[in-house]
């Protein structure tokens, strides 16, 4: 799947090293100038130049934070079923904790899966009450940067719950699978092609947006080949020790396109 070979140590969490990976750089560069460029402007078109662009880099901090935290519920859940977390890594296309092993029930699988959406919409519910209590209060910056901060997080965590491996909703098709065919191959195959089916679909949609002159359709189409990509996991491999295989647990994020669009869901 994905390696991280050119990351760098940023921290830890909980015990759980944080990573971030160069292409990191460029999608943070190009969220925070979609936000400041696009997205403020006609939320708040009175704000000065200087005032979008920390506003922007803000919510471009805080929606990297709420990946991290969507990561550290996997690894945390992980952990606590034994597995060995490796580490957090923030990449071009969102976040990804790596875990030593596959997990070993499909309850383990579930559990771990499910934690990261949950996360994800804990902190939608967290950042619309503060976004409830700013408005109360009369801080539009700080209102504005939770409404953005409720929406992403919303769509990370529907977005991840998308029935297609590697996704999470992908996960716990296949945990649901497995339990019910007790044949973890046959589930991981077919979690695979509907990972495929749904990245199809994503570069499909995504192409016919670019069409249609909405360019934010060229990143859905890049995550779908990703995705794709991703879809059909290396085969647990009896003969390799426990430790040999990496399993790699995605939050894939919607990128820069979401955002400008987020501000007509106020
Ligand atoms: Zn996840």
């Amino acid at each position: 799947m994905v390696t991280f070979a050119r990351s760098m140590t940023v921290g830890r969490l909980a015990g759980v090293e944080i990573r971030i990976h160069w292409t990191w750089l460029l999608i943070a560069s190009a969220l925070t100038a979609s936000v400041a460029q696009v997205g403020l402007p006609e939320l708040q078109p009175g704000w000065s130049l200087g005032v979008r662009w920390a506003t922007a880099g803000v919510i471009s901090a805080l929606f990297f934070l709420s990946l991290v935290l969507h990561e550290l519920a996997h690894a945390v859940a992980a952990r606590n079923r034994g597995l060995p977390v490796l580490s957090i890594t923030l990449f071009l296309f969102g976040g990804v904790a790596t875990i030593g092993e596959e997990p070993r029930s499909p309850q383990d699988e579930l559990v771990i899966a499910a934690v990261g959406p949950i996360a994800s919409f804990t902190l939608m519910f967290l950042f619309g009450a503060l976004y409830e209590a700013s408005v109360l209060l009369d801080l539009p910056v700080a209102a504005t940067v939770f409404v953005y901060l409720a929406v992403v997080n919303l769509l990370v965590g529907a977005f991840n719950l998308l029935p297609g491996f590697p996704l999470d909703g992908g996960r716990m098709l296949r945990a649901v699978v497995w339990a019910a065919r007790r044949n973890f191959q046959r589930a991981t195959v077919l979690a695979g092609y509907a990972g495929r089916t749904l990245s199809g679909a994503l570069v499909a949609g995504g192409l016919a947006l670019v069409l249609w002159g909405a360019m934010g359709g060229a990143w859905l189409a890049f995550l779908g080949c990703f995705l794709w990509s991703a879809a059909m996991p290396p085969r647990r491999r009896r003969t390799q020790g426990p430790h040999r295989s990496s399993h790699q647990q995605p939050a894939v994020a919607n990128g820069p396109a979401p955002l400008p669009t987020a501000d007509g869901r106020r």
